[in-house]
């Protein structure tokens, strides 16, 4: 530490952040007081102090022996702390010899009286003053990281991210819980607003990632444990068993083909078709193995059939195969987990699950495709092609006794539906749309396409879908009650098909995943960034990153888009070989410890254990986030913070009080 005659020297910096700070707060009056606190050894202003000049001023004063030790007082430390540790770093201190003072959010922004503002903004200062005096110079540790990655989630979000990382030489184990890769998109027929088909976008993609030889897919499988931390993650992964060899099944379908109980309802189609109980949910599955659906499996409930073990070419069938726990170390996790679709059921007034033909956006996605259910023929129940289509939008969505939250896609898959069911059938469609969202590239000339093919739409929030005729043209059709807002009457529209545009909800065990990885949820229930603007694919627990709709609503551009930035944040990451753990730990004082332990479950990042041996708590340094909870209820004193020991915080709070 270089100080003089033992006295520390304190160089303040104030920030005028333009007018932000400089409106309300006298700066000259603050520089002046804080050249008046001791230990102040200099003290400047500056218009931007984060501008390169701004920083200069710090360094050359640390170069030039005036001060060793500084303050600046200016905006949140979130968005600048680092970069004036940097500049008193770059000026020869250590960097952790500096204190920061928030005049900005904590004083300017919201304070109306200058004056108070002023003295506000004094009593901070004096308090960094004061905490800075008593910092002590600390040493950032280097830990080795793992450079494999994690993905969790192999629809299209996840499938990008794995193909970035791989293409740039890492090891990547993507897993999936669903017996292939996919996604969502995997359902589609087309995708707006260009109409592509959305297998042959898709498909290649899949396929590249199932035979990248840096991809390893862990289908049908689960996280179920996550130790460690940022670099070194150990992650416990529950494979299920699929009752087939992986190594000896070749994908043939001889299986599937020969098993003669095809009656359960296919997920993948929505219900709409039955499956074998030996299957693969879509011809395109990648990977190309079957799984035998255990509940349904009459081998498994009776000992009969076994058709498909007698019929497999390989001899891959195999009954006794168990679930099995595979432990893997990666440096960098991404969550790509998706979305849950609104279940319309909890909307009765809509009448999904009671009118036959009023169907999910998703099953009219099947419904369209040419490998579903009806071969892409749009069609009723009992199969007649239908006159008038009505599309409800925002269903589950834009709606407080719901999901508060815009899908976002609704809207333009709703468009897409309408134009193929023109395409398809000839149609009279009605849209029924609360605000028609269509920001996009190329999404606005989708909707005046659209408009020009003729398609009806009515503003308005669908009151209800009734099958009971007031008049004789509603006899015989489901008819949709909706206050037109545009012409301000209730009107009644009969039709042949509704096709509810059902929202995006978080996926029904996000809770579940984000304690795993120790990550937090949005207002909706989405997965929280770190900085929605500023770091939309990092969260707060370092090394886990997010991509796609598990982060919140989005399309597939969007969600390619997230996948490709969660990949690059992760390669920088597991790039560095080493990373250095920020040094405000909590420390053990083992000669106070008492050995109660009342630390250590209390921990929220399982940072702490008892030494039996020593009789005393000891710190697992890397895991540790330096949350401060341990500290604070530690009885005995033995755990303090390094940057937040007692001392220092009783002084910064004297500062305070003292000021004025
Ligand atoms: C009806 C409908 C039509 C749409 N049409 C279009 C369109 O035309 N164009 C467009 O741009 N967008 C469209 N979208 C939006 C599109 O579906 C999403 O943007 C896209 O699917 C998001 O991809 P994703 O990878 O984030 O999530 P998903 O597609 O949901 O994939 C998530 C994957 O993670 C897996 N998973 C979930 N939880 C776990 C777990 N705990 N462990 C392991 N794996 C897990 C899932 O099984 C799934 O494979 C449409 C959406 C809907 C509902
Ligand atoms: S018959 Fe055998 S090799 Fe063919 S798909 Fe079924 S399990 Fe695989
Ligand atoms: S500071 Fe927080 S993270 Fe660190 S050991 Fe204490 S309780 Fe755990």
């Amino acid at each position: 530490m270089t100080q003089q005659n033992g006295h520390p020297k304190i160089g303040v910096y104030v920030c005028h952040c333009g007018i932000n700070i400089a409106d309300k707060v006298d700066i000259e009056q603050l520089v002046a007081f804080a050249s008046s606190l001791p230990f102040v050894a200099v003290a400047r202003e500056y218009k931007f102090m984060c501008s390169d000049p701004g920083q200069e001023l710090i360094e050359q004063d640390l170069r030039d022996g005036l001060i060793d030790r500084v303050v600046v007082a200016a905006c949140s430390p979130l968005m600048h702390e680092g970069t004036f540790r940097h500049a008193t770093e770059e000026g020869g201190a250590n960097p952790f010899l500096y204190q920061h003072a928030n005049i900005r959010e904590h004083v300017s922004w919201v304070t109306q009286d200058g004056k108070l503002a002023t003295d506000k903004a004094k009593a901070l200062v004096a308090a960094a003053v004061r905490r800075v005096a008593l910092a002590e110079p600390l040493e950032r540790k280097r830990v080795p990281i793992k450079d494999e990655a994690l993905i969790v989630g192999g629809g299209i979000a996840g499938i990008e991210a794995a193909l970035v990382l791989a293409s740039a030489g890492r090891k990547v184990y993507l897993v999936e819980r669903e017996p292939s890769i996919g996604g969502h998109m995997a359902m589609f027929d087309k995708t707006f607003p260009t109409l592509d088909c959305a297998a042959c976008i898709l498909t290649p993609k899949m396929v590249q990632v199932g035979q990248h030889p840096n991809v390893e897919i862990l289908s049908y499988s689960e996280v179920e444990e996550v130790s460690g931390y940022v670099g070194n993650f150990k992650v416990r992964v529950r494979r299920k068993a699929r009752y087939i060899d992986e190594e000896l099944c070749t994908g043939c379908g001889v299986c599937i083909e020969k098993c003669p109980w095809k009656n359960v309802p296919s997920e993948f189609d929505q219900g709409l078709t039955e499956r074998s109980v030996v299957y693969m949910p879509f011809p395109q599955a990648v990977p190309r193995i079957p799984v035998i659906d255990r509940e349904n499996c009459v081998y498994f409930k009776n000992g009969k059939c076994g058709a498909c073990k007698k019929f497999c070419p390989r001899d891959a069938v195999d009954f006794e195969q168990e679930d099995r726990i595979v432990e893997l170390e990666v440096g960098a996790v991404i969550l790509s987990t998706g979305f849950k679709p609104f279940d319309a059921t909890r909307i009765p007034l809509y009448g999904y699950g009671r009118f036959p033909n009023v169907i999910t956006s998703l099953e009219f996605e099947r419904m369209l495709n040419a490998a579903g259910p009806t071969g892409g023929n749009v069609v009723m129940k009992d199969g007649r092609v239908p006159r008038r289509v009505g599309i409800v939008h925002c269903v589950g969505s834009r709606n407080q006794n719901y999901n508060a939250h815009c899908s976002t896609v609704c809207c333009m898959y709703s468009l897409k539906f309408a134009h193929l069911v023109h395409e398809r059938t000839g149609a009279e469609v009605y849209n029924f749309y609360i605000d028609m969202r269509t920001a996009g590239k190329g999404y606005e000339d989708f909707y005046h396409r659209l408009m020009a093919e003729g398609t009806h739409f009515v503003r308005g929030r669908v009151a209800e879908v009734t099958d009971v005729p007031q008049v004789p043209e509603e006899e015989g059709h489901l008819v949709v009650q909706v206050e037109d807002t545009l012409i301000g009457v209730v009107r009644r529209i009969p039709l042949d098909m509704i096709i509810l545009s059902v929202g995006m909800e978080p996926q029904a065990d996000s809770a579940d995943v984000r304690r795993l990885f120790g990550v937090s949820a949005s207002a909706d229930g989405f997965f929280l960034e770190k900085h929605p603007k500023l770091a939309p694919t990092s969260t707060l627990t370092d090394g886990v990153f997010v991509a796609g709709a598990c982060q919140g609503p989005k399309d597939i551009p969007a969600s390619v888009a997230q996948g490709q930035g969660a990949a690059a944040q992760a390669l920088a990451l597991i790039d560095g070989a080493f990373m250095e753990l920020e040094p405000n730990t909590a420390y053990v004082t083992e000669e106070l410890c008492s050995g109660c332990k009342t630390c250590i479950g209390l921990c929220p990042y399982n940072a702490l254990e008892f030494n039996e041996e020593r009789k005393v708590v000891v710190l697992n340094e890397p895991l540790c986030k330096g949350c401060g909870t341990c500290v604070a209820a530690c009885p005995s004193g033995a755990l303090q913070q390094h940057l937040f020991n007692d001392e220092q915080i009783l002084e910064e709070i004297r500062g305070v009080l003292v000021s004025g």
